[in-house]
């Protein structure tokens, strides 16, 4: 199959004719923007991981029934896929409040969805994307009421199957925006990308954001985030993971001198306990973690406190590990 024509360039893409008629290919490009386009990045190898994550979602939720318009992978930068008469409206699923719904209602950030909100917004860049109710999309006919009521439909299904897949892989889905479109027959699918672009994705213990979040508020190590969710779901999936509290002790090793730990064995000594022989003052880390053993819980911790540790030649560890 081969590119015959660019018809159109976005952000993030670029979409090509193909010799069939009913065919495109899409370009995934290495360009990150956020804003409405007013911030504006290059990062090689972006390209490559938004489009293997959004193959591995659509390919996901089309084994799972939903129609999407995607067909097949490439190569590293561009997947072929059905060619639709896109909705001009994005849908987004929302499981926890962040975003724009915090900024535009006030509410705090992290709050539980349940049942999750579905919203719809106009794409219309020169109006920045405005949120629509579905009587604006039945009155300017944006979309017929058939299809808003299948568009939220699937979207609450794709919420559905990807929220598990990435439950199971350490990630909360937190929210996502879709597109659709229609074939010549009028059915409905899945389309445009889902990937760290179009989704929010929060590590499920630490809440790291692994999303475009780290680069519209300037988190840093952009790249290394959608590469950690790509690692993460290109990988069998992980045993059932269970839920570990680490509580972690690191102290200044015997006969290292521990200044804190003289002055409290002092004060110690002066209240008239004069059995204490040595106090030790150190730092206290209580970590919970995902894992799917105890053993490989144990192993991890081991690794952090080692990390942890400023120096080892005057610095100690211990902890108690127990599944909660
Ligand atoms: P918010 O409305 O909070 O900014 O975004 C909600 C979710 O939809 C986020 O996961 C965000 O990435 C996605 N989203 C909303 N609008 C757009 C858009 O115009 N482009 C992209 N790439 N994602 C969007």
């Amino acid at each position: 199959m081969n590119k015959i024509k660019l018809i159109y360039e976005g952000k993030a893409k670029k979409v090509y004719e193909t010799d069939d008629p009913t065919l495109a290919i899409f370009e995934y490009k290495d360009s990150l923007t956020a804003f409405n386009a007013q911030k504006k990045d290059t990062m090689q190898g972006k390209g490559r991981l938004t489009n293997l994550i959004s193959a591995t979602f659509l390919k996901l939720l089309q084994d799972k029934g939903i129609p999407t318009h995607f067909v097949k992978l490439l190569d590293d930068n561009h997947q072929l896929v059905k060619r639709l008469k896109i909705i001009p409206l994005e849908v987004v699923v929302r499981n926890t409040s962040t975003g724009s719904l915090c900024k535009r209602l006030g509410v705090e950030e992290g709050l539980d969805l349940v049942p999750p909100l579905v919203e719809f917004y106009l794409k219309n860049d020169e109006l920045g994307d405005p949120l629509v109710t579905e009587d604006h999309i039945r009155a300017f006919c944006f979309a017929s009421k058939p299809q808003v009521e299948k568009m939220k439909e699937l979207s609450l299904k794709v919420n559905d199957i990807l929220s598990k897949y990435l439950y199971e892989r350490g990630i909360k889905l937190v929210d996502f925006k879709l597109e659709f479109g229609t074939d010549e027959e009028g059915n409905i699918y899945v389309a445009d990308e889902i990937s760290p672009d179009t989704c929010r994705f929060w590590d499920l213990s630490s809440k790291e954001r692994l999303d475009k979040d780290r680069f519209r508020k300037d988190l840093g190590n952009v790249l290394e985030a959608y590469e950690e969710i790509w690692h993460r779901i290109s990988q069998p999936k992980a045993a059932i993971q269970k839920r570990y509290e680490a509580k972690l002790f690191i102290y200044l090793k015997e006969g290292v001198l521990d200044t804190q730990g003289k002055t409290v064995l002092s004060s110690l000594h002066s209240l008239n306990y004069p059995e204490v022989q040595d106090v030790r003052v150190g730092k206290y880390l209580k970590i919970t973690l995902n894992s799917p053993s105890h053993q490989e819980a144990e192993f991890k911790v081991k690794k952090m406190c080692e990390d942890l540790l400023v120096n080892d030649l005057i610095e100690e560890y211990a902890f108690e590990l127990e599944e909660i």
